[in-house]
């Protein structure tokens, strides 16, 4: 059994300590491949130095996270354009819209957003989206800047069975699927039960959101199969079939 934790946090210094041991376990579990988002200049030395150590298995992104946007957001973006010129990455993230926290730079996420999605044009590559109580905004800003060449994850997704139709037809965009599904009344499984598995991925987003039995501890990539696990009873099918799909899907989307 394979999978790919398609978004995974695990440059940070939650993991300094341990490292080499939790990728270690995420391949003795069979999640040979982690996807690295980027959230920040700050964050861009420790994710590029654990894509050298590991190149078979960890791949980064490149993007600027929107709980970063802030006055110093052109600076921030100029960083993101010139990396992305100098350096290969598997896709532009993460991005998007996140208003649980903070909505003094909607406008700048905003702009921040479209200035991304041209990159993401630009150099052929897949958006990795945040979306945290903004679906509305974000919706509105896609159905302008989508296009066939456009392609996607709905990163985290933990909205309703309207949004998941939306994101999977009409922009085409892949669902990533992660530890609150295992969470009791999260409700989630209701809501993706009609949802092809040919439009989900999986991941972690470590180290948060860990799958229960974990909740609340810190997350790791060799979690994944805890979450394929419930993801294979909501869809009735194998643990197997899960990990073969969605490391497809995940091939696909990312281009690895
Ligand atoms: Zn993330």
């Amino acid at each position: 059994m394979t999978f790919i934790d398609t978004h995974s946090h695990i440059y940070l210094s939650d993991f300094k300590e341990d490292r080499s041991e939790v990728i270690a376990n995420a391949i003795k579990g069979g999640v040979n491949k982690i996807l690295l988002p980027n959230i920040d200049s700050d964050s861009i030395d420790s994710m590029l130095s654990l894509c050298r150590d590991f190149p078979e298995n960890c791949y980064p992104m490149m993007g600027l996270h929107p709980t970063s946007v802030k006055e110093n957001v052109e600076a921030e973006l100029e960083i993101v354009e010139k990396l992305l010129r100098d350096l290969p990455f598997i896709a532009i993230g993460e991005i998007g819209i996140d208003l649980y926290w903070d909505k003094t730079f909607l406008h700048e996420q905003e702009e921040a957003f479209r200035f991304q999605v041209a990159l993401a044009k630009k150099y052929k590559l897949p958006i990795v989206v945040h979306s945290r109580d903004s679906f509305d905004e974000l919706f509105q800003l896609l159905d302008k800047l989508n296009s066939p060449d456009l392609h996607g994850v709905f990163h985290c997704f933990t909205g309703t069975e309207a949004q998941a139709q939306k994101i999977v037809n009409e922009y085409g965009f892949k669902l990533g699927i992660g530890g609150v599904l295992t969470f009791k009344n999260s409700g989630l499984a209701e809501q993706i039960k009609n949802i092809g598995l040919e439009h989900l991925i999986l991941e972690t987003d470590a180290p948060y959101l860990a799958p229960q039995p974990h909740r609340g501890k810190r997350n790791q990539p060799a979690y994944i199969p805890l979450i394929a696990q419930k993801l294979a009873e909501v869809k009735g099918v194998s643990i197997t079939e899960i990990g073969d799909i969605t490391t497809q899907n995940a091939k696909e989307l990312f281009n690895l």
